[in-house]
């Protein structure tokens, strides 16, 4: 499988192969985690999700984010989550928004002071 490293600009073209005794090898990279990078995508791949949430008597929506990467099949599941959530006001930076999103054990947090 071919795909881009998006750890940097350098953009490095990664192919990544699974043997049938479930090695995985990594060519391409011109560092480490470029195969890191490659490893994961094929066997676990990852995505932080943004988005917004409504507040409770405002029209203007509260920004968040997963604070870590998701794996990429809860994606839909996390932002039909926040698309079910309002919030109360006041919210800090960092406010635990929804925990343990769509199962992943991942939090979702504000970025924004509101
Ligand atoms: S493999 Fe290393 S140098 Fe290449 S794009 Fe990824 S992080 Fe950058």
């Amino acid at each position: 499988m071919k795909m881009i490293c998006i750890n940097c600009p350098r953009g490095c073209e990664l192919d990544v192969e699974q043997t049938a005794d479930g090695t995985v090898t990594v060519t391409g990279n011109a560092c480490p985690r470029g195969e890191d990078y490659g490893r994961s995508e094929l066997v676990n791949p990852t995505r932080m999700v943004t988005g917004l949430v409504r507040v409770a008597g405002l029209r203007k929506p509260l920004p968040v984010k997963t604070k870590t990467a998701i794996p990429k099949g809860k994606i839909d599941a996390t932002l039909f989550a926040l698309h079910q959530t309002t919030v109360q006001l006041p919210v800090k930076i960092g406010d635990v928004i929804i925990p343990d999103v769509a199962g992943t054990g991942v939090d979702i947090v504000a970025t924004a002071n509101m």
